[in-house]
């Protein structure tokens, strides 16, 4: 068994990424982190360990990440992008509150993108679907 870290090294390796302490570490807390951070979470996190490190080099190893199937990128159409390292299929609820991201497992809803395809004519190569409301925690203050 090798573990997601491992997995996620070998593919680097194969599409030619050159491995830095920097970017080992930022794969290691995406891959072990389940919150979905920001740039800056992860900025913020790491800093203390190099501080050289700026929030752009961030961003620039998450876009590698992305560019090689590792990560994925939820834009929010502003710079408060989440990234998650969960590549497999699911979904997320949104706390309106306090921001936090839960995953959720769901069937891929096919008959959805189906539906779109047939009544737009697109060729539909997926969907993103998120449900928003307040998290247990932010739900007993309200
Ligand atoms: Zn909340
Ligand atoms: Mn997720």
């Amino acid at each position: 068994m090798t573990s997601r870290f491992e997995q996620a090294l070998e593919k680097l390796k194969t599409t030619g990424v050159r491995m830095t302490p920097q970017r080992h570490a930022i794969l290691a807390y995406l891959l072990d982190s389940m919150s979905h951070p920001t740039a800056d979470d992860i900025y913020k996190a790491l800093g203390d360990r190099f501080p050289s490190m700026s929030v752009a080099t961030v961003y620039n190893n998450l876009r590698v990440f992305i560019d090689s199937g590792l990560v994925r990128e939820l834009t929010y159409g502003d710079d408060s992008s989440r990234f998650d390292s969960d590549m497999s299929d699911h979904y997320h609820a949104i706390c309106d509150s306090c921001g936090i991201i839960v995953d959720f497992e769901h069937e891929p809803l096919h008959d959805v993108e189906a539906a779109a395809s047939r009544e737009t004519g697109f060729q539909v190569r997926g969907h993103r679907l998120e449900v928003h409301g307040l998290c247990p925690n932010c739900a007993k203050v309200h």
